[in-house]
């Protein structure tokens, strides 16, 4: 027997593992497809059936995935009741848990986040950055910036080790430019971005913001973006719409369908970032911005 998927292994639903035979499709494929008349293994249907059988039901994936990741800390788990409770839009697990490992992976000291909402992401990336490290968020929307700065306030306790220990780590220097451990810019991004002056200083970028503006956020976000940084950017895949032909979405997703599509390639394509696509969430691309380039 031979063939790509002779050697794989699925547990069956007794707990043991079964074989998948390869040479059982291929008898399969051997009987004529009713819808084109030709031998199925011709039309590639005996594949793609197999393959279906193998591809996880993203819903199941999320909930294994979300009773395997441990819990945050109480603080973070409130502000995300309050947010659900509000309709705030906030990470879901699967994305916590991609940043949450790059954090460790990189231990960045300065992140920069393009879409606050109420806070959320930055006081969960703050709660597993490195002491000292600066985050600075920017929002559009003055009521959520104002909310956002009232709960970076109100969980004070927890900032003010970070901002004890910034000190010690950054001297002093970063806290004069920022004023604190995490720091709310209002305004459009378009515009707040290119007024951050620091090029090449931070460590990490997290896009998540309006979906159809990434591709205008780029240049500059490239600017900011140090040689070896990271940049994660939410929601690539727009509910599964960007995988789709524009004409299977619905015309008011039209726009948002082709930016998105726009930006994904445009990272794909920027030689200075390795780029890796991934269905997480909603969704996700993690590129490494790559020295000499
Ligand atoms: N990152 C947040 C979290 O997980 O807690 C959620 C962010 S929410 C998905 C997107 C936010 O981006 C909204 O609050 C929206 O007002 C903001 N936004 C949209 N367009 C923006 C822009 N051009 N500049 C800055 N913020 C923007």
């Amino acid at each position: 027997m031979s063939g790509a998927s002779s050697d794989r292994r699925i547990p069956s639903a007794d707990g043991q593992e079964a074989e998948l035979h390869a040479g059982m499709h291929r008898e399969e494929a051997g009987f004529a497809d009713p819808g084109t008349g030709l031998p199925r293994q011709e039309t590639g249907i005996a594949e793609r059936e197999h393959f279906a059988e193998t591809i996880v039901d993203p819903q199941r994936m999320e909930i294994f995935i979300e009773a395997m990741t441990p819990p945050g800390p109480d603080y973070l788990r409130r502000l995300e009741e309050e947010a659900i409770a509000d309709r705030v839009p906030i990470i879901r697990p699967q994305t916590r848990n991609l940043i949450r490992f790059f954090i460790k992976l990189k231990k960045p000291m300065r992140i920069l986040e393009v879409g606050t909402a109420v806070g959320f992401s930055a006081l969960f990336m703050q709660y597993y950055a490195p002491a000292g490290c600066r985050i600075v968020t920017i929002e559009k929307d003055p009521a959520r910036a104002a909310a956002a700065r009232e709960n970076i306030a109100r969980f004070g306790n927890c900032l003010e080790a970070a901002e004890d220990s910034s000190r010690d780590a950054a001297g002093g220097e970063n806290t004069a430019r920022f004023g604190s451990a995490i720091d709310v810019l209002e305004g459009d991004a378009a515009e707040v971005l290119r007024e951050i002056r620091e090029d090449a200083s931070f460590d990490m970028v997290f896009m998540d913001a309006a979906k159809g503006q990434y591709i205008r956020f780029l240049p500059e976000v490239l600017r900011l973006l140090r040689a070896g940084g990271i940049l994660i950017t939410d929601n690539i895949l727009q509910e599964g719409d960007v995988l789709s032909s524009r004409f299977a979405v619905t015309r008011r997703n039209r726009t948002i369908h082709s930016r998105m599509r726009e930006y994904v390639r445009a990272l794909a394509e920027e030689p200075s970032l390795e780029t890796l696509l991934l269905p997480t969430g909603d969704g996700a691309a993690v590129c490494l911005r790559q020295s000499g380039t």
